[in-house]
């Protein structure tokens, strides 16, 4: 599976909300199978999840520039390598140890529109630990 790494952020506080019907359907599956088959491999651009997003004009995101801000910015947290293999139940792991939980969410995609969705998730799934 083909994710680019701010996708990583936004895919373990998914609720089944998305941009389109057709993009909820397809994160959905995206998310499905790499808890089954659980190897990701991060790339610059669009990935599995954008190839069903309204944004997505033939591989070029409508907000390119801030999403490859927040790929930036989740690439560096996480110390990912383009084109290498990752387990995603690993980096998921991490994901919520490093990013969710010290609360630095904030400062790689703050300006997303879906950031308040996001720290509330973070914030029930806390309360149900
Ligand atoms: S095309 Fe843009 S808005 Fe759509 S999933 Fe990809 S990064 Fe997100």
């Amino acid at each position: 599976m083909r994710i680019r790494p701010h996708h990583l952020l936004c895919m373990g506080n998914y609720i089944g909300k998305g941009y389109s019907r057709e993009f909820e359907i397809n994160m959905s599956r995206v998310i499905a199978e790499l808890k089954n088959r659980s190897v990701l491999t991060p790339v610059e651009g669009a990935d599995d999840i954008c190839a069903a997003c309204p944004f997505d004009h033939h591989g070029v995101c409508e907000t390119e520039e801030k999403v490859r801000r927040y790929d930036r910015e989740a690439a560096d947290r996480l110390g990912l390598v383009y084109g290498a293999e990752y387990e995603y139940e690993e980096l998921a792991r991490r994901v919520a140890d490093e990013i969710y939980m010290t609360g630095d969410l904030t400062s790689i995609c703050g300006d997303c529109e879906w950031h308040s969705l996001c720290l509330d998730v973070i914030k029930n799934n806390r309360k149900n630990q």
